[in-house]
């Protein structure tokens, strides 16, 4: 059944071996392994869920999605993440919403590709998208490396009101320093919202730990 959902079949997703099933048993140990040290992490009490380092084949996902607009391995990547998430909540949450793209960016690229996990999130767990927040366009971020991105991102989201005692799920794809994790926790605090977490597909480490775990 899992298979129907990828594009090739009998091909890991991840490292490409070919497997009769849709990730191979070496690449889901790894992911376990991961999950054990990262998988779950709070701030300010709201939950951060993280499925797989930004490395190898998890970057190459992220890559063909968003620059090879490889649109079709969203419902893939969206299967890893909730076996992430569904391991460690009590509860699904009533909402499912993504981190937004300023309206630019979004028109050049021509999708997002957080929403586009988010919606395919949605239809697995059976939960409607919220919409709740907006991002204005921003400075590039990598043409201002010497900026402080937290500086960049700063103020940049604005929230729309709704019912604060829904849970929120948000999605994204990527966490590199934190910092629109944390603007997007400003916007939805400052309307009020309370039971907010995050479900990112992969997340930046440093080099040493990479080499160190999965060597
Ligand atoms: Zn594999």
């Amino acid at each position: 059944m899992l298979n129907s959902l990828f594009q090739k079949k009998n091909i890991c997703f991840i490292c490409n071996s070919s497997v009769t099933s849709f990730i191979c048993s070496r690449c889901s140990e790894r992911m376990v392994f991961y999950q054990n040290l990262r998988g779950r992490c709070s701030f300010k009490k709201w939950d951060l869920h993280f499925t797989a380092p930004y490395h190898q084949g998890y970057k190459r996902l992220i890559w063909d999605l968003k620059f090879g607009k490889n649109t079709g391995l969203a419902k893939g990547m969206a299967y890893l993440m909730l076996e992430c998430y569904l391991k460690n909540i009590d509860r699904l949450p009533d909402l499912v919403d993504y981190v937004p793209m300023g309206r630019i960016k979004e028109k050049q690229r021509g999708f997002n590709q957080s929403k586009i996990l988010a919606e395919e999130i949605g239809k697995l767990i059976n939960r409607n998208i919220g919409n709740l927040t907006k991002r204005e366009d921003q400075v590039s971020l990598y043409r201002n490396r010497k900026v402080d991105r937290e500086v960049l991102v700063k103020d940049t989201m604005c929230a729309k009101s709704g019912d604060v005692n829904k849970s929120i799920l948000i999605i994204d794809d990527v966490y590199t320093t934190g910092a629109t994790i944390r603007e997007t926790m400003r916007a939805l605090r400052v309307k009020g919202f309370e039971k907010v977490s995050f479900l990112i597909f992969a997340r930046q480490e440093k080099q040493e730990n990479l080499e160190n775990w999965f060597s």
